[in-house]
């Protein structure tokens, strides 16, 4: 890697003024993958300084100018897409058909984005009042503060910077601290499309001395954030506070519903698929499977098979099916909800441990897990463990297998496997969650529809699709009188 790994201020890549740096490591097997800034405040005030001056002129780019900048950096990650999934299969361990899914996001919401510079459209409306104009136009909000996660490392950014740019926005991004350099290529490749100095910024480093200080500086206006609900939360509260919008993206605990007259084949690859693909870190993960007890037996003997069979590795591998979780940390963590499932009673009928046989041994494995018999109000069937553990729970119905759906905390995605079409319209009608599968698993949202959840998962704001311009934009109503003498409304002509 020619270019050192900076943060990207005003056009330059600069150090953090404290000089201090972190290691960013592989979690497959722990080697050093590069040396990344550790920012401050002092950082933060530097990039929204700088975003404020560049806002200025950006602003005045006319849209489909600005748009098609955005264009280019599409293309050029279309270009780019194979390197760009190996190095995030190494930053972050998912494999790599996982790691070209999430580089195509990116190429998609460039493309789908860059459209909206020729639409972007407003509302005009006939006025009250002859001879005059009535409409409401779109504005920016100017610097927007991205905050994200890990396990997207470049969909979710291009989700939110995408958008904000085509909108007329400046950016300052602070990304994940396990997936700074994906940020840096996404930010080298908006920069080598012909982004103007200071419209993007980047500052590395964590939650705590760049995220909050992110949040608190009087010069951003949105923060829109995607992380866990208790991080998501605390931002939430202070922005508030601050009288600032804020956009948010976070947890969630998925549920597969399978009734008795379902494909228990298609059900189970789907399940196989959304509970241990990216080893269970994605917020759309199935977690949650609500079987109906007559195929309950069928369906666990076929899950278990699977999680049993699948082959863990170093996600680099095509033979590989599950790489390894993001890091030592979240290893624990999953242990521990492993072990509270055995507490609350649950039966482990898969997987429950470390995975160190060999070469996984040097990497943050863990084994597909499986839990039956789990109470619907356990709290493995509750909390998001975000990692690959999964919960069966027995029910008698589809208006049972609802209420369990509907109890929980979060309301992101949920799936249901059926053949009556009765059923699957009742259940579409009835899922309080903000995206509903039929007849697939509980992954696999497209760009152009919105994406984001109820309940504790969001907070009203859906990110893609047509309101992907919806957190990054102000609406402004323009009233252009032409009669040449006061018309008062509401007056003049009642
Ligand atoms: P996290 O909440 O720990 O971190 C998210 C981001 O917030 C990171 O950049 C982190 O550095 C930053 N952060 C942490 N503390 C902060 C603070 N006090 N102030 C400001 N910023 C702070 O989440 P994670 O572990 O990176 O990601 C996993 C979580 O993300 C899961 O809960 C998952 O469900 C959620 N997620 C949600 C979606 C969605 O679209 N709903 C998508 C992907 C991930």
């Amino acid at each position: 890697m020619s270019q050192p790994f900076d943060n990207l201020i005003g056009g330059r890549w600069v150090r953090a003024r404290s000089g201090r740096t972190v290691p960013n490591h592989n979690p497959a097997n722990g080697e050093v993958l590069g040396e990344f800034p550790s920012s401050g405040p002092e950082d933060v005030d530097d990039a929204v300084q700088a975003a404020l001056r560049a806002f200025d002129s950006w602003r005045l780019v006319p849209a489909p100018k600005r748009a098609e900048i955005v264009y280019r950096a599409g293309a050029l990650l279309r270009e780019r897409k194979a390197e760009l999934a190996r190095a995030m299969t190494r930053e972050m361990g998912k494999v790599l058909a996982e790691t070209g899914g999430d580089v195509q996001e990116g190429i998609d919401m460039a493309f789908y984005a860059a459209g909206e510079g020729r639409r972007m459209h407003g509302v005009t409306t006939p006025s009250e009042m002859r001879d005059k104009w009535a409409m409401s136009v779109r504005v920016p909000v100017g610097v927007v503060g991205v905050i994200t996660p890990w396990n997207f490392p470049l969909a979710i950014p291009s989700w939110k910077i995408l958008p904000a740019l085509v909108a007329g926005n400046v950016v300052v991004f602070k990304p994940a601290t396990d997936t700074p350099e994906l940020a840096w290529h996404f930010a080298r490749i908006l920069e080598e499309a012909g982004l103007p100095p200071g419209v993007l910024n980047v500052v590395f480093g964590s939650g705590a001395e760049v995220g909050m200080p992110l949040v608190d500086h009087p010069g951003v206006a949105v923060i829109s954030f995607t992380g866990s609900t208790d991080v998501g939360l605390g931002i939430a509260a202070r922005a508030g506070a601050l009288g600032k919008r804020v956009s948010l993206e976070m947890g969630g605990k998925n549920a597969v519903i399978v009734l008795e007259d379902a494909d228990l084949g298609l059900a189970t690859e789907a399940i196989l698929w959304s509970a241990f693909g990216t080893a269970g870190q994605r917020c759309t993960a199935c977690s949650r499977v609500l079987v109906h007890e007559r195929v309950h037996d069928a369906l666990l003997d076929r899950v278990t098979a699977g999680a049993r069979a699948l082959r863990l590795g170093d996600g680099l591998e095509p033979s590989t099916q599950i790489g390894p979780l993001i890091n030592p940390g979240q290893v624990d963590r999953v242990h521990g909800y492993v072990e509270l499932g055995i507490e609350e009673g649950a039966e482990l009928v898969a997987g429950g441990g470390r995975a160190t046989a060999g070469e996984l041994a040097r990497g943050s494995f863990y084994q597909p897990t499986v839990f039956t018999r789990v109470k619907a109000d356990a709290r493995i069937a509750i909390e998001e463990i975000f990692g690959p553990v999964l919960s069966v729970v027995k029910v008698a119905d589809l208006a049972e297998a609802v209420q369990i759906n509907n109890a929980s905390r979060f309301g992101l995605s949920s799936s249901i496997f059926t053949r009556d079409v009765n059923r699957v319209f009742a259940a579409m009608r009835d899922l309080a969650t903000g995206i509903v599968y039929v007849n697939h698993g509980t992954t696999g949202a497209e760009i152009h529809l919105p994406f984001g959840g109820m309940r504790g998962t969001g907070n009203g704001h859906r990110e893609a699709g047509h309101t992907l311009l919806d957190p990054f934009t102000e609406w402004k109503s323009i009233y252009v009188d032409f009669s040449g003498r006061l018309q008062r409304a509401q007056i003049d002509n009642n």
